[in-house]
């Protein structure tokens, strides 16, 4: 058969996509093209342009899941044209949201008699605001029964140097300002006892962070607790504690169960997570409890229409596709508890195993060992006769297609710099000894490779 201009349309279904015109001509990039594509050729132009991009599940910088299985993949593809605010028309949907929230609030020891609420986000960013905004009211709400003049300055919110920077977002937003307690080489997370220098009438709340972004590691929430459980019985202007578990909220009560640091925790009120991290999901669910409806103002709840009456709801975003609730739902329950622990044990095992063969390497202090969250982290020793930096065996890893992002710690560390792997569930333990070769490989490229003059104070800024 010959094919003429004339017949184009049945000619461009029979071409082989690489022989036919689309693939043949540059698309325009800034401006909606003229004509239409046929399907096969606008998947295939938008795929190829995504092709060097590398492996997702090679991208060690990230705590956001790269992989979940085809099942869940194919239930949250059937469910994109859900929209998740819509409670009258999506009813089951709505339902499967409340039973997130309330296998949440019991991995989080929410106490029986309780009387919690929640919901999900799009994040830990969306859930941290929430959460910091119901702060901010129930302070304001507060104060203002004690009498306070609440114009007079500022409130603000206390936390460490190690935030993510959501928190920063948060303060700029909503006005607030930001008091950050230094983390230092004896205090790798919050110091505890400085808290109460920092607090006054002005102070919406505490965050607690359980997984610093930057190294994995824990503030010691029951610490805190205790601290402000004394700073408390000493001012009508009672302060109380936010945990930003992006990280650990959904590792923690899997893998450490006997670690009080939620609910069960008096002045821990609020407690927010991302779904997409350890909660095994595809990036686009988060989630927010509060201990007890009462510590969420009434102000911030708006009400919509629900199966012809009406349903709370507290959410900065108004419309968004229902399918990661889905996937979050398929996965509690696919995995269910043991299911969750298995993952994590693997990964906590898997990250452990790089700490030690790292360690062994001789050239680097870990940080960070994966003995809590398997994030593995470390710095060139001191006395390293190399004639390389960290920087450059980031490059190094990038050959192999591993991004491992190098970065300096926040105050009063910021003269550390570390090289940072996330471990995650698709990091397998054959990966991982790969990935050490790729490692050891790179290393002696370096080492092999003329000296040159390497500065020290060469730093590139990194903030997820
Ligand atoms: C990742 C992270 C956030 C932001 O979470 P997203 O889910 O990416 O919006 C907030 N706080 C901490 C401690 C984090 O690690």
């Amino acid at each position: 058969m010959l094919f003429s201009k004339k017949n184009r349309k049945e000619a461009q279904y029979l071409e082989p996509i690489y022989g036919n015109e689309a693939m043949d001509q540059a698309i325009p990039m800034y401006k909606l093209p003229k004509e239409s594509l046929v399907p096969r050729d606008a998947y295939e132009l938008v795929k190829d342009q995504l092709i060097d991009e590398g492996v997702s599940r090679q991208n060690l910088a990230t705590f956001c899941q790269t992989y979940m299985e085809p099942e869940a993949v194919k239930i949250m593809s059937e469910t994109l044209d859900k929209n998740a605010i819509d409670k009258t028309e999506y009813p089951r949907t709505a339902e499967i949201e409340n039973r997130c929230v309330n296998m949440i609030a019991d991995l989080w020891h929410a106490p029986e008699a309780s009387d919690f609420i929640g919901t999900s986000t799009v994040g830990s960013s969306e859930a941290c605001m929430l959460g910091g905004l119901a702060l901010k009211f129930a302070w304001r709400n507060r104060a203002k029964k004690l009498g306070l003049d609440i114009n007079k300055q500022k409130p603000n919110l206390v936390i460490s140097s190690a935030y993510q920077v959501v928190w920063e977002k948060f303060c700029v937003y909503w006005d607030i300002e930001m008091r950050t307690i230094p983390i230092d080489e004896e205090h790798g997370s919050i110091n505890v006892d400085k808290v109460t220098d920092y607090l006054d009438e002005y102070t919406i709340g505490v965050v607690g962070i359980l997984g610093i972004t930057y190294t994995g590691r824990y503030d010691d929430i029951k610490a805190l607790d205790k601290k402000l459980e004394e700073y408390n019985k000493h001012t009508d202007y009672k302060v109380y504690i936010h945990v930003d578990a992006a990280s650990g909220g959904l590792y923690t009560p899997f893998m450490e169960p006997e670690l009080e640091w939620d609910f069960r925790l008096k002045n821990v009120r609020s407690i927010s997570t991302s779904g997409h991290k350890y909660g095994l999901v595809y990036p686009g669910i988060g989630w927010v409890l509060w201990k007890e409806k009462d510590f969420l103002p009434e102000e911030l709840v708006f009400k919509v229409s629900y199966l012809g009456g009406e349903m709370p709801t507290m959410a900065i975003n108004f419309s968004r596709s229902a399918s990661q609730i889905i996937g979050q739902y398929y996965t509690f329950i696919r995995n269910g508890f043991e299911g969750y622990r298995l993952i994590h044990k693997k990964t906590s095992d898997v990250a452990q195993y790089l700490a030690k063969e790292i360690e062994n390497m001789g050239y680097f202090d870990i940080y960070n060992d994966g003995s809590r969250l398997p994030i593995v982290c470390y710095k060139l020793k001191e006395d390293a006769d190399i004639s390389w930096n960290l920087y450059d065996l980031t490059d190094e890893f990038a050959m192999k297609g591993w991004q491992v992002p190098t970065y300096p710690l926040p105050d009063n560390l910021s003269h550390i710099n570390i090289q940072r792997f996330v471990c995650r569930a698709d990091l397998s333990m054959q990966m991982a000894m790969d990935l050490v070769q790729d490692m050891k490989e790179g290393i002696e490229r370096l080492n092999k490779r003329p000296s040159r003059h390497v500065s020290s104070d060469q730093t590139y800024g990194f903030s997820h």
